[in-house]
């Protein structure tokens, strides 16, 4: 963010939202990049803080530090080469004097600050050795009267200054229908009563001096709350809007055959369902067995079970005699979901298909067919499963396992794989990645949303502890322990973000010291290159226990399930997202074994690891609640981050901040319903006013 230092050279004239087709200026051109074309956009462009430039002091009183405004007469203009070229200038308020200091400036600035003029300047006290300074203090030469209102400063880029941005605010806000789009006598979420919106801007863009700074500064003013009810408003309703719309569309009635497929299938399992995975699981039935489309996420912390609920599911759509897709990011997960469905589904007479990109040609011709004849009544596969030449016979229901990483289009294009006009799958989006409940009920507010939120019983929660680098040998030590168990381990080196190739060598070196440090071991080595038959390969021996120690990048990161594997060790473990870290240490603990995570962290320098990424590890030692975890994480990283593909090109939350406005997202969620209900053409108004053409992200 720049913000452009006032001078006095001409500017161009503000822009009065010109038609497409007139050429714009250059300002113009980046307000619009901005987004800030509607008069609108453009009144709810707030300051990022305000200059008070309601007072003059006096040099005399002015402390060092201090950001003030003077007054005075030009006593000195000259340029000095030393120690380079700057432009230097005496005023002298008459309590005492002030040298400014350019080291940029233009002959006009020379021009306006001649000797005997008068200024007013604006700029931080220093002291010095040639008495007080002010480095680039904004000026101006008149006078005039002092404004009335603190002067604000908006957020900006390069090529739109702060004065031309700031009269184009004013001209935006002095032209925007604010009209009230509340019900008359809606509840206030604020004792101090609910803000008109008008008032709310007016004073925000320029509020009196006697205004508590705090109460701007930390977002806690009426006004402030004012916008933020309007903000959570505009996304609850916009998101109910695109649920409500979903609604009215059809989907096949899929209902639960009594001794059915399910009842076989659970009956088959090794294992009895939790009480989470049978709520959840009637929890999808109900939904399926309505001629409305389901848009259900079923989140579940890393290892909850989520895969069988997604099998139950599929049994309920095949009995009625529709097929079930089920897409998953990587070909290694899609391949472990495929095994292990297969091994569940074959005896019960079901064919399950499999589409990948690295397919052989013969073999994806003969899955296609069987596909599209309806031979084959689950489909498992990566992306490839929404690539054109894909056609099923009858799609009802589409899973999309770690929904959040495919983005808002492929997700639209799994759907698009219904055929029937006017109809769509059922879908049911699965995550690993708990979503903490305001994020959930902000930004997943069209969603219906389940939680497995109890793991399979006999597992031993897993022991995390934290290691420097230079104890790497103890490591060693307990790794060979482990083996001499029968157990496995799997050793997780770090993504290095710019190469690659760097990744590669870390990975491999490792690999070479584990193979040296381990005689008569079998070490495995598993990356993001390996051709996919290789990758195949070394997954099937550890799988298998042969192998008993594989060395990886974050390939293994989702999905990989060996209940054998006890212990997890993590190489720069600093360099890990809080999730990442959770998700991967999810791999051990599945089987009934004591199971441990080590993160080992380096410091290049041997130096002290910085206090945000000893927290985050301190985070991992301290829980092993997915939802804790993400809680934390949403603080270190914020929701923009952490939300990922859901949200790109939708537009996040600019005013509320959902840590602390939890009250007023109650209230919009409240609200929302009631006022598409009754005031619906207040909503309607209410959605273009905050979203313009931006809520169509939300229907995905
Ligand atoms: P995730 O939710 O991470 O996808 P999975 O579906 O891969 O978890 O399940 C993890 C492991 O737990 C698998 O080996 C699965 O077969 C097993 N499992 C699932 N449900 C139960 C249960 N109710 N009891 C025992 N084991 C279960
Ligand atoms: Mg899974």
């Amino acid at each position: 963010m720049l913000e452009s230092k006032r001078h006095n050279r001409p500017m161009p004239k503000p822009p009065s939202v010109p038609a497409a087709s007139k050429a714009l200026s250059a300002p113009q051109k980046v307000l619009r990049k901005m987004g800030l074309d509607r008069d609108i956009d453009l009144a709810l462009h707030l300051p990022l803080r305000y200059e008070d430039e309601t007072r003059i002091v006096k040099l005399r009183d002015a402390r060092e530090g201090d950001t003030v405004q003077i007054e005075g007469t030009v006593t000195a203009c000259e340029v000095s080469f030393k120690p380079r070229r700057q432009l230097l200038v005496t005023l002298d308020d008459g309590s005492d004097t002030c040298v400014m200091r350019f080291f940029s400036f233009y002959p006009s600035h020379q021009k306006s600050m001649a000797v005997g003029n008068r200024i007013r300047a604006r700029g931080e006290v220093r002291g010095g050795f040639m008495g007080m300074t002010m480095m680039h203090p904004s000026f101006k030469t008149t006078g005039g009267a002092l404004p009335e209102a603190l002067t604000p400063v908006y957020p900006t880029v390069a090529g739109l200054p702060q004065t031309y941005l700031r009269r184009a605010v004013l001209t935006g806000l002095a032209h925007a229908d604010v009209t009230e789009t509340l019900p008359a006598g809606v509840h206030s979420p604020d004792p101090r009563g609910l803000w008109d919106l008008r008032a709310s801007l007016q004073f925000l863009h320029h509020p009196t001096p006697e205004v508590s700074m705090a109460e701007l500064e930390d977002r806690t003013h009426p006004a402030w709350i004012r916008l933020k009810c309007e903000e959570l408003l505009a996304q609850q309703l916009s998101q109910l809007t695109a649920k409500r719309e979903r609604d009215r569309l059809r989907a096949p009635r899929l209902s639960v055959h009594p001794a059915g497929l399910s009842e076989r299938l659970l009956a088959a399992l090794p294992f009895a369902l939790t009480g989470a995975q049978q709520r959840v699981t009637a929890e999808i039935a109900q939904d399926l067995a309505r001629a409305v489309p389901m848009h259900r996420l079923l989140q579940g912390d890393v290892g909850a079970g989520k895969t069988v609920v997604a099998a139950l599911a599929a049994m309920v759509a095949i009995d009625a005699g529709w097929q079930c897709a089920l897409m998953a990011p990587t070909e290694i997960l899609a391949s472990q979901h495929f095994g292990k469905l297969v091994g569940w589904l074959e005896p019960l007479g079901i064919q399950v298909a499999w589409l990948t990109g690295s397919q052989k040609k013969k073999e994806r011709q003969a899955m296609l067919q069987a596909v599209s004849s309806g031979e084959a009544a689950l489909v498992v596969g990566t992306h490839a499963l929404i690539q054109e030449q894909v056609q099923f016979k009858q799609l009802g229901l589409a899973v999309i396992d770690e929904q959040h990483r495919f983005g808002v289009a492929q997700r639209l294009a799994l759907r698009g794989k219904m055929q029937e006009e006017g109809m769509e799958p059922h879908m049911l989006m699965m995550t690993a990645t708990p979503i903490p409940r305001t994020l959930a009920m902000s930004y997943y507010a069209d969603l219906d949303v389940s939680v497995l939120d109890e793991l399979p019983p006999g597992r031993t929660p897993v022991v995390t502890k934290v290691v420097s680098d230079s104890r790497r040998d103890e490591v060693v030590e307990r790794i060979s322990a482990q083996l001499a168990q029968g157990r496995q381990v799997y050793w997780v080196c770090p993504l290095i973000e710019e190469s690659e190739a760097l990744d590669l060598t870390n990975a491999t070196q490792t690999h070479a010291d584990l193979s040296d440090a381990l005689p008569g071991v079998m070490v495995g080595l598993l990356h993001s290159r390996m051709p996919v038959a290789e990758k195949k390969a070394v997954m099937d021996l550890f799988n298998s226990g042969v192998m008993g120690v594989l060395v990886s990048t974050t390939v293994i990161e989702v999905g990989v399930d060996v209940p054998n594997a006890s212990l997890m060790v993590i190489e720069h473990a600093e360099r890990f997202g809080l999730s990442q870290l959770h998700q991967l240490r999810g791999r051990v603990g599945r089987g009934a074994a004591a199971s441990a995570c080590v993160l080992l962290y380096g410091t290049p320098d041997g130096g002290r690891l910085s206090e945000t990424a000893r927290e985050r590890l301190r985070a991992m030692v301290d829980t092993n609640d997915g939802f804790e975890i993400a809680r934390r994480d949403l603080e270190i990283r914020g929701p923009g981050e952490f939300l990922g593909a859901r949200q790109s090109g939708a537009p996040l939350l600019r005013f509320a901040d959902l840590s602390t406005d939890g009250h007023l997202l109650e209230w919009a969620r409240a609200l929302a319903p009631e006022m598409l209900d009754r005031h619906a053409l207040l909503a309607r108004r209410h959605i273009a006013r905050w979203l313009g053409g931006k809520s169509e992200y939300l229907k995905a």
